[in-house]
């Protein structure tokens, strides 16, 4: 595996790659890699000619007064992962040269933006959106692999990509859990031991909404209650948002049917976790967690 620094750099190798007529697969993260990053990097090895994995802590997706400076970071042990599964050329650009002075367009996707994490995080899909899209004008990939624990921006990518007729297949990929069903998130790094217990609420959470829709119940308004009453049970977890939503227009539903996605975002402690689950797909069905509804329940209960 090879490490570039220089933007430049990283254009010139994939147009010269791209020359030769290598198919390159692309994961964007912002690094701290764990299996979730993994699975998209393993995924993309078998995708592609060339795998490149780019590890950016995007500033303008961070909001005043959100983690930006305590995102974790290790270069060292996320390029020895990114070697381990594959990845030939890692781009770690800087701040400087992603946006330099004078920097002035960004890429905004309107509707799909509006609500779940981008009510809660005004300017936080502009960032990603062009980040995004500039990444893609850097490493010229041919697919690119997201992960569905985001299925918000995986939405939003989708979106800007068709709508900017950018030559670029999205890849979208499962999400994956701890053993007990916490997603896994570069951020879960941040909770105490305490915490990440009381973490289990979100996935916990899910269980109880999914577990009423398989007996039948379909009302989102009653789903969302029950799910709620779950989380409300850890003294340190505040809801930022719970919904049911349509998998395509992330509009809030009335009655669940297989296409609606409960989503979800609560703060525990100071950390700000996500997750979400088709409410008619069985969780067994979910990589990494090999627990059924009843042991989510009671484990996290
Ligand atoms: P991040 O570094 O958090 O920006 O994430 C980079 C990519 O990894 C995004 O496409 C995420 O959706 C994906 N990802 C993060 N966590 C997980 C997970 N638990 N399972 C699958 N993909 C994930």
């Amino acid at each position: 595996m090879e490490t570039i620094h220089s933007l430049k750099e990283m254009q010139v190798r994939a147009l010269a790659l791209k020359k030769q007529g290598k198919t390159i697969a692309f994961v964007p993260t912002m690094g701290y890699l764990h299996e979730g990053h993994l699975s998209l990097l393993r995924e993309g090895r078998k995708r592609g000619d060339v795998l490149v994995l780019s590890i950016f802590v995007n500033p303008t997706q961070f909001g005043p007064g959100e983690d930006l400076d305590a995102y974790p970071r290790d270069l060292d042990r996320d390029s020895a992962l990114a070697s381990e599964a594959g990845t030939d050329l890692l781009f770690f650009p800087t701040s400087e040269q992603i946006y330099p002075a004078g920097y002035a367009t960004s890429v905004d996707v309107e509707g799909l933006t509006d609500t779940l994490c981008g009510a809660s995080r005004p300017g936080h899909f502009r960032g990603v959106t062009t980040v995004v899209a500039k990444l893609f004008g850097i490493v010229q990939p041919d697919l690119a692999l997201f992960g569905s624990k985001d299925f918000q921006q995986l939405a939003v990518i989708r979106r800007m990509t068709e709508d900017l007729n950018l030559p670029v297949e999205i890849v979208g990929m499962p999400i994956v859990r701890e053993e007990g069903g916490l997603a896994m998130s570069s951020r879960n790094v941040n909770l105490s031991a305490a915490e990440r217990s009381q973490a289990l609420c979100l996935v916990g959470a899910i269980a109880q909404a999914s577990n009423a829709y398989g007996e039948g119940e379909r009302r989102a308004e009653v789903l969302i209650a029950l799910a709620r009453q779950r989380i409300e049970q850890e003294p340190d977890a505040r809801i930022d948002y719970l919904q049911i939503c349509n998998d395509s227009t992330l509009a809030d539903v009335e009655l669940a049917d297989n296409q609606s996605v409960m989503l979800l975002s609560v703060r525990v402690g100071k950390t700000r976790l996500i997750d979400n689950h088709y409410l008619s797909r069985p969780q067994r069905d979910i990589p990494f967690c090999r627990f059924k509804i009843n042991t989510w329940l009671s484990c996290s209960g």
